[in-house]
């Protein structure tokens, strides 16, 4: 004869962890804003530090670029491709 005892737990806690160490993030500048200077495909040293090695651009959560400055600096960096300033993104 098998005894089964089923332990009821009742009550179930949920800690609620208070006071949690939110990450403090550095506020990110846009650095064509600090710099006050607009995305240039005639700079190609510039749009490379807005470029992976491989081409692609980089998201502006990265790179801290504001979305006036993203958008200018996609069109830079396409124009930048065509002239062959910057790679294509490499496969
Ligand atoms: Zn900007």
């Amino acid at each position: 004869m098998a005894d089964e005892k089923e332990t009821m737990v009742e009550g179930s806690f949920r800690d609620k962890k208070m006071g949690g160490k939110r990450q403090s993030f550095k506020k990110k500048v846009c650095k064509f804003c600090a710099q006050k200077t607009e995305p240039d495909y005639k700079n190609p040293e510039q749009l490379r530090r807005c470029v992976t090695e491989r081409g692609k651009i980089l998201p502006a959560r990265i790179t801290g670029t504001c979305a006036k400055h993203q958008r200018a600096l996609t069109q830079e960096v396409k124009r930048a491709r065509v002239l062959a300033y910057l790679p294509f993104d490499r496969k």
